[in-house]
């Protein structure tokens, strides 16, 4: 006997399964949400520094187009700043440090940043031709899927300079958290095409994608106050073991509960989604493809000072230094005060992806610390950097309940020997998440419309049958 009935179940409350809830209930829908974890949001998460700053972990940045984004916030009452992007750009390369703003006047750079800019063009050119549902089907799609996009980057023949080359291959890999050499060409075009034409440049080039913060709690309040919408229907700590589907309905057992719905949205990660138990099983495609699309590794590290330091010496914040083990930081401080009120905390994020996050993991936790922030200290050339008030640090690889970050990427041959059932639900069972989005794919923007529009084909399912009773 089912402890709820419901018309559907959605498995996890990250932004996809918080907005597939959302659009259910609006619809007059019940729905049961199970979430593995003590809290909503999934790979979006605050922690707090010991000031009292709530600080974002995981994702925290919107951008041009992400409208359904921008109405959840303002939805629950929140609103957003730009992000602070005066300044210059830091690029720490052949030991020293440039200037972003200066490197356009030093003809020893010319050559790189125009490779630079047309390898970025040849990219976003092979990605604008991909058909967004249903890429694996593109002309030359198998060659472009047997290739990586680390061979496409190393390749003389398209970054014909070694400075541009490097430079690609930290920010490719930045996006991917891991070696662009893991990474299939046409697997990295999924998250290049994304619905624009501006390719990869969307997420690397600021200007471009008009980037904004959420004030009062960033995007981790926004998920809670969705959470909270919820009321009983959203049932944390309970996570899902097992699908059972019969002709008229689904059975999914979690810990300590267990709900009958017509229908069930799973919106877990791949690899997570892979490990429920399904019965009957699925056809082989489902899980090749959800065992097969692996996330990376990414240690973020916030540090919080008590003013941002780096913008009195003309830094935006942003680095970029390929040879160190924390390749990029960003600007995370809160939005410049009103009058009278004192000036902002400086908040600044720092990253490290793929092989280097797996092995600073595995360092003790005060050399690490030490390291990290003498590689920021090198970076903006001053000690203030090395003298945070707090430094609050998250290993994605180590959450049991995400298993890696920022996102799932498709290795080589996955798209194209399984890549068909992506968008597929199996008879009662649909997915939804980042993952599956093919707007926005890999971003909450992406997670939010999948989640909706996985919703909405499941209602006007609905549409034909009684509603559940409980
Ligand atoms: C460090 C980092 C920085 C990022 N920065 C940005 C950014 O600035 N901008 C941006 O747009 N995106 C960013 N992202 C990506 C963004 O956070 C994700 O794309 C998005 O949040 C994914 O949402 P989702 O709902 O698809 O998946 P998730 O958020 O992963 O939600 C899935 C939920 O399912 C739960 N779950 C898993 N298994 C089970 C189970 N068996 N039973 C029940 N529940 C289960 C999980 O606990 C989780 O809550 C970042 C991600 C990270 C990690």
């Amino acid at each position: 006997m089912a402890d709820r009935d419901v018309d559907v179940c959605v498995v996890g409350a990250g932004f996809a399964g918080l907005a597939a809830a959302r659009y259910l209930v609006g619809e007059g829908k019940t729905v049961a949400v199970l979430e593995a974890r003590d809290r909503v949001g999934g790979r979006v998460w605050a922690k707090q520094a010991s000031d009292g700053t709530s600080v974002s972990v995981g994702g925290t940045w919107l951008g041009k187009d992400q409208a359904r984004m921008f109405d959840l916030v303002g939805k629950v009452g929140l609103g957003v700043y730009p992000q602070y992007d005066d300044g210059d750009l830091v690029i720490r390369m052949d030991g020293r440090n440039h200037r972003f703003g200066d490197l356009a006047g030093d003809p020893t750079w010319w050559w790189a940043l125009a490779c630079l800019g047309m390898a970025f063009a040849r990219l976003n050119e092979m990605a604008a031709t991909l058909p967004l549902d249903r890429p694996w089907e593109a002309p030359g799609a198998r060659e472009l899927d047997a290739q990586t996009l680390g061979e496409w980057v190393s390749s003389w023949w398209n970054v014909p300079s070694d400075r541009a080359r490097t430079l690609l291959r930290t920010s490719l890999g930045m996006l991917f958290s891991v070696d662009p050499a893991q990474v299939s060409l046409l697997g990295s075009m999924v998250l290049a095409r994304g619905g624009r034409d501006d390719g990869f440049q969307y997420f690397v080039d600021a200007s471009i994608t008009e980037t904004h913060l959420v004030d009062g709690g960033g995007t981790p309040e926004v998920a809670r106050r969705l959470g909270s919408e919820l009321g009983d229907a959203l049932c944390t700590s309970a996570p899902v073991r097992r699908i059972t589907q019969t002709d008229d309905g689904v059975e999914v057992t979690a810990d300590g509960l267990t709900v009958s719905a017509r229908y069930v949205i799973v919106t877990a990660p791949p690899v997570l989604s892979g490990q429920i138990e399904y019965d009957p099983p699925l056809p082989d495609a489902y899980g090749h493809l959800m065992r097969q699309m692996p996330a990376g590794a990414i240690l973020r590290a916030v540090t919080v000072y008590d003013r941002p330091f780096w913008r009195d010496r003309g830094y935006s914040g942003q680095s970029a230094a390929p040879a160190s083990p924390v390749p990029v930081t960003i600007d995370q401080s809160p939005p410049p005060p009103t009058t009278g009120a004192p000036p902002p905390r400086g908040v600044l994020s720092s990253y490290a992806v793929g092989a280097r996050a797996i092995e600073l993991a595995t360092m003790e936790p005060a050399r690490r610390k030490e390291l990290w922030l003498r590689e920021l200290v090198l970076r903006f050339e001053d000690e203030a950097a090395g003298r945070p008030l707090d430094y609050v640090e998250t290993d994605w690889s180590a959450e049991q309940w995400s298993q890696g970050g920022m996102i799932s990427h498709f290795p080589p041959g996955v798209l194209t020997s399984c890549g068909s059932v992506l968008h597929e639900p199996y008879k009662r069972v649909y997915w939804a998440g980042a993952e599956r989005a093919t707007v926005m794919h890999g971003l909450m923007e992406g997670a939010v419309r999948s989640g909706e529009e996985t919703a909405q084909e499941v209602s006007r399912k609905l549409g034909a049958q009684p509603p559940a009773t409980g």
